[in-house]
C-alpha cells in the first residue's frame, strides 16, 4: 500500500519551529492586549454564500480557491446546505458581529483572531492550502467612531510595533484610498473608458480584465506592461472630497506617530468590499510572495451581508510568511554566544571555569573551552559560536589583564578583568 503523506498543500510543523510559531502567537497577543483587543474564535466552516457575499464573487478567492461541498441532509427535517471552509476571517468576524448584535452595546468592537484557513491554490513557498492568519478588526456603529480615520492610523501604528517586536527588520508599508464605492465605480469607468485602445498590446490576463474589472489591471505584473499601467489615470483622482480629507488625515496621523510609509496609487487589494484606506506590509526576504499581510476599511460588508450599518477597519497577516521571514533574518545573523573563553593549557581550565562563572552570573552567555585544544583550533570554534574569544594564560592569570579579540573588526584589545564583562556586553563591532 502506498504511504499516506499530508495532503498537497498541507504540512506538519514539527519542534523546534513550533517554538517559534508560539513565540509569535504569544507577541501577537501581548501586543493585542496593550490596544485592548479581545480574542473571537470563529468557525472554520460557514455556510458559501457568506463568502460569496462578503468577499465577493469577482474575487479570485471566491471564484476559484475555495473549498465548497453540499453537506448533505441527515433527517428528512433537514436541508442540504452548501459549506465552506473558511478562506479568510474577516467575513465571519463581521457574521458573529451581526448574529451577537454587538453593534447595539453602541461600542466600537476591537477583535482579533489566529486561525488557519484554507485556499486551493498553486502551492509554492510561502503559499499553502492551510495556512495560517493573524488579524484583527475595528468594528461599530458610526457614532462609536468607527469611521476615523485615527482607527486606522492606530491600525496601522500597531502593526509597526508588532513587527518590531517581532523582531522583523526591513518591513515596508504601502497605502492607498481607494475611496468610497462610489468612487471606485467612477473610478472603474475612468479606467474603463482610458483601457479602450490599450488591450491589444498587453497580456491575455490584462484583456479580459479591461472588460470585466478595469481595476485589476493595475495588479498585472507582466513586466512589459508596466509602462502602459504607468500612464492610467490615478484613483486620487477620483476621490471625491470627503474621501480625500479621510485619506489626508490617517496619513497626517502616521507622519504624527512617525510610522514611515509609501503611497502607492496601484494598490487596490484582492476584495471586493474594500472601501478608502488599504494598505499591505511586505518584506523583501520573501521573494515572489512578498505580502507579509494586507487589510483595509470595509465599510459597507456588514450591510452586504445582511447587518446593520457598521463601518470598519482590518487586517490579516500571512502567519507562516512571518515565519519564513524570522527564520531568514536568524539565519543571516545566528544568535551567537557574548564570549567564547580559550585557556592555554589544561592547568587553566579551572580558572577558566571561574571565569565563565563571573562572566555568566552578569547575564552574559558564554561558551566554556578546554585547555587541551591548541590556540588555533580554539579560534577556529569560537568564531563559529560566539562573537569575541577572550584568551586566559598564565600572564593573564598573574596580570588580571586579559586578551580579547572581536571577530567582526579582527581588533585584539586587552582589558582588566574588572572591565571584561563590561566590555563584553558592548555589541561587536563597536
Ligand atoms: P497574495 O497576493 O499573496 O495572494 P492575498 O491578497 O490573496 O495575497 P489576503 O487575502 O489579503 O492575501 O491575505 C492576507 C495575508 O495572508 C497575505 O498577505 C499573506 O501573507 C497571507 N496569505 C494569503 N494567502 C496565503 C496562502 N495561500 N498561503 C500562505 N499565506 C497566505
Ligand atoms: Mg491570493
Amino acid at each position: 500500500m502506498a504511504t499516506l503523506k499530508a495532503v498537497r498543500g498541507t504540512r506538519d510543523l514539527l519542534p523546534p519551529e513550533t517554538a517559534l510559531w508560539n513565540r509569535i502567537e504569544a507577541t501577537a497577543r501581548a501586543v493585542f492586549a496593550r490596544y485592548n483587543f479581545g480574542e473571537i474564535r470563529t468557525p472554520v466552516f460557514e455556510d458559501t454564500s457568506l463568502f460569496s457575499r462578503g468577499v465577493g464573487e469577482e474575487t479570485d478567492i471566491v471564484s476559484k480557491e475555495m473549498y465548497t461541498w453540499e453537506d448533505r441532509a441527515r433527517a428528512q427535517s433537514e436541508k442540504p446546505q452548501s459549506l465552506t471552509l473558511r478562506p479568510e476571517n474577516t467575513a465571519g468576524v463581521v457574521r458573529a458581529y451581526i448574529e451577537h448584535k454587538l453593534g447595539e452595546t453602541g461600542q466600537l468592537q476591537k477583535l482579533y483572531y489566529i486561525g488557519p484557513q484554507f485556499r486551493r491554490e498553486r502551492p509554492q513557498k510561502g503559499r499553502y492550502r492551510q495556512f495560517s492568519q493573524i488579524g484583527a478588526e475595528v468594528i461599530g456603529p458610526p457614532s462609536a467612531g468607527s469611521e476615523s480615520p485615527l482607527r486606522d492610523a492606530e491600525v496601522l501604528e500597531m502593526l509597526a510595533t508588532l513587527l518590531d517586536e517581532l523582531g522583523i527588520t526591513g518591513w515596508t508599508l504601502d497605502i492607498n484610498s481607494v475611496g468610497s464605492s462610489g468612487d471606485r465605480a467612477r473610478y472603474n469607468e475612468t479606467l474603463r473608458q482610458a483601457l479602450i485602445p490599450l488591450p491589444p498590446k498587453m497580456c491575455e490576463d490584462c484583456q479580459r480584465r479591461a472588460v470585466t474589472n478595469p481595476l485589476r489591471v493595475l495588479d498585472c505584473k507582466v513586466p512589459e506592461d508596466q509602462p502602459i499601467i504607468e500612464t492610467l489615470p490615478k484613483i486620487a483622482d477620483s476621490l471625491d472630497e470627503a474621501s480625500k480629507s479621510h485619506f489626508a488625515a490617517v496619513l497626517a496621523a502616521l507622519d504624527a506617530a512617525g510610522v514611515p510609509y509609501t503611497r502607492n496609487h496601484r494598490l487596490v487589494r484582492g476584495l471586493d468590499y474594500y472601501t478608502r484606506t488599504t494598505f499591505e506590509f511586505t518584506h523583501g526576504g520573501l521573494g515572489a510572495q512578498n505580502a507579509l499581510l494586507g487589510g483595509g476599511r470595509y465599510d459597507g460588508l456588514s450591510e452586504a451581508i445582511g447587518g446593520p450599518k457598521a463601518p470598519g477597519i482590518g487586517f490579516a497577516m500571512g502567519e507562516d510568511r512571518l515565519v519564513l521571514t524570522l527564520q531568514a533574518l536568524e539565519a543571516a545573523r545566528p544568535e551567537k554566544s557574548d564570549a567564547y573563553i580559550a585557556p592555554l593549557g589544561e592547568a587553566m581550565n579551572p580558572p577558566a571555569l571561574a571565569l565563565a562563572r563571573e562572566l555568566r552570573r552578569t547575564g552574559l552567555s558564554v561558551e566554556l573551552g578546554d585547555g587541551t585544544f591548541r590556540l588555533k583550533k580554539s579560534f577556529y570554534a569560537a568564531d563559529r559560536i560566539a562573537r569575541r574569544i577572550v584568551i586566559l594564560g598564565e600572564d593573564e592569570l598573574k596580570s588580571g589583564i586579559l586578551t580579547v579579540k572581536d571577530f567582526s573588526t579582527g581588533i585584539q584589545t586587552r582589558v582588566p578583568r574588572a572591565e571584561l564583562a563590561a566590555m563584553l556586553k558592548v555589541p561587536s563591532g563597536q
